[in-house]
Formats: C-alpha cells, sequence, structure tokens
C-alpha cells in the first residue's frame, strides 16, 4: 500500500508509464481528452462525438465507465417530459382513450314499417350503465316505448337518434359524447 502511494507521489518517472507521455488532446475543446468529462453537457457530447470519430479506442474506454451517464440522460429526458407538461398530458389522456376502445355507445337508426324508424342503442353495457333503467329512462324522456332487445341494445320507438348525443352524456356523465358512435341507418328493425 505505502509502496504504491510513494510510487504514485514521485516526482520523476513512474515505472509503470511509458514515455515519452502521449497526451491525446480532444479535437473539441482543446483539452487532454481526460478532462472533456468535465464539460457540461452539449459540450461533453460534441468532445465524445469526436472522440468516437477520432480516437474510437479511447471513446470504447469512455463507454465503458461512462455507465453512470446513464441514468443522468434519463433524468434529462424526464426534465424535458415534465416541461412538456401540456403535450404530456395530452399523451396520457391518448394512452386512456387507448384503454377505453371498447367502451363505445353506438347509435343507429333503423327503419320500422313503412314511415317510421327506431334507434338503436348498443354498447351502454360498456359503461356499466343499466340498461333496464336506461329504457326506462329513454322511455319515459321520450314518451315512447323503449326495451331490452339484447345483451346490450336497447331500441327506443322513434327516431331519437340526434337527442341522444345530448342526452346520453347528460344522463351518464362518464359516457362523453366522444365515445358515442353514430352509425348511421341501418337496416335492421
Ligand atoms: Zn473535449
Amino acid at each position: 500500500m505505502a509502496e504504491i502511494l510513494k510510487e504514485k507521489l514521485k516526482i520523476g518517472p513512474a515505472s509503470n508509464v511509458e514515455y515519452p507521455i502521449s497526451v491525446s488532446y480532444c479535437g473539441n475543446c482543446t483539452m487532454p481528452i481526460e478532462y472533456c468529462e468535465f464539460w457540461p453537457s452539449p459540450e461533453y457530447e460534441k468532445c465524445k462525438k469526436w472522440l468516437e470519430k477520432n480516437l474510437p479506442n479511447e471513446f470504447a474506454k469512455l463507454d465503458v465507465k461512462g455507465e453512470s451517464s446513464e441514468p443522468a440522460a434519463g433524468e434529462e429526458e424526464e426534465k424535458k417530459r415534465q416541461k412538456r407538461g401540456g403535450k404530456g398530458m395530452i399523451k396520457a389522456n391518448k394512452k386512456k382513450d387507448d384503454a377505453d376502445k371498447d367502451r363505445k355507445v353506438c347509435l343507429s337508426r333503423a327503419p320500422r314499417g313503412k314511415k317510421k324508424s327506431v334507434t338503436v342503442v348498443t354498447g351502454l353495457a360498456t359503461f356499466s350503465v343499466d340498461l333496464k333503467v336506461a329504457a326506462k329512462f329513454f322511455g319515459t324522456k321520450f314518451a315512447c316505448g323503449s326495451s331490452v332487445t339484447g345483451d346490450d341494445e336497447i331500441v327506443i320507438q322513434g327516431d331519437v337518434k340526434d337527442d341522444l348525443f345530448d342526452l346520453i352524456p347528460e344522463k351518464w356523465p362518464e359516457i362523453a359524447e366522444d365515445f358515442i358512435e353514430d352509425l348511421g341507418d341501418s337496416k335492421r328493425s
């Protein structure tokens, strides 16, 4: 131990060093390359680029010991993301939309007889809406027949599709208008 220390502190040639000492200077910052890493990030990145191009061996060494710089880069990325809070929020919402893509209420109009139509509502159950309650609600609201006709289907006697776009989000706020799709006219009755 003491020997090593003495060797280190000794003035003059060291036994484990080849002379003449060749110092590699960075073509970017002009400092000996061991100093490059002390530059703040953008400058250091430029130094690394120069090293990679001109002294690939030194660059390779850098990468080995530069492992600690990995999390730092992550932090920076994190900061950027935080700065762009607005966009981040949109992204988050988008993800939510993806998760919700199976939840959708579909409205369509189907002919009934020659002049009348019915409105078919499907998908309410994907929002955990009680279909019987919903059918009754529609019947009362539009003063017309309305009944549960399938697993997740309600048929309302009358063409009330346009009204439903307002009524459904009003009655069930969790079903935003974006979740309601207009399937147009269907041939089934
Ligand atoms: Zn440099």
